[in-house]
C-alpha cells in the first residue's frame, strides 16, 4: 500500500494540499486496522468533514481507495506468480 508520503503527494496532486495529518492518521500503525474498515467511514468521515470539510472528506475515501487497488493489485500479482510456477512445476506448458 502506499506510504503516508506517497498519499500526500497524490492529495498534492489532485487538491493543491497535501493532506498530511489526514493520512498519518489514518496510517497511525495502532489503529490502522480500524481506519481502514470501510464499514466506519460514515462515522469517521463526519469527524473528518468537520475539520477538513468536504474536500478533506474525498481525501480520506481516496486514501483507502488506493489502498484498496494497491493491495489487491499486490494480491494478483503474488497469485499470478504462484500459478506460472505451480504450472511450471508439473510442466504444464
Ligand atoms: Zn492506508
Amino acid at each position: 500500500m502506499p506510504t503516508i508520503d506517497k498519499h500526500a503527494k497524490i492529495s498534492l496532486e489532485r487538491t493543491g494540499k497535501d493532506y498530511q495529518s489526514i493520512h498519518e492518521w489514518i496510517d497511525d500503525p495502532e489503529k490502522k486496522a480500524e481506519r481502514h474498515d470501510i464499514t466506519k467511514i460514515y462515522e469517521y468521515g463526519k469527524i473528518i468533514e468537520k475539520e477538513y470539510g468536504k474536500e478533506g472528506l474525498e481525501e480520506y475515501i481516496r486514501h483507502l481507495h488506493d489502498d484498496v487497488k494497491a493491495k489487491f493489485e499486490h494480491i494478483q500479482h503474488d497469485l499470478e506468480k504462484a500459478i506460472a510456477e505451480t504450472l511450471a512445476y508439473f510442466g504444464v506448458k
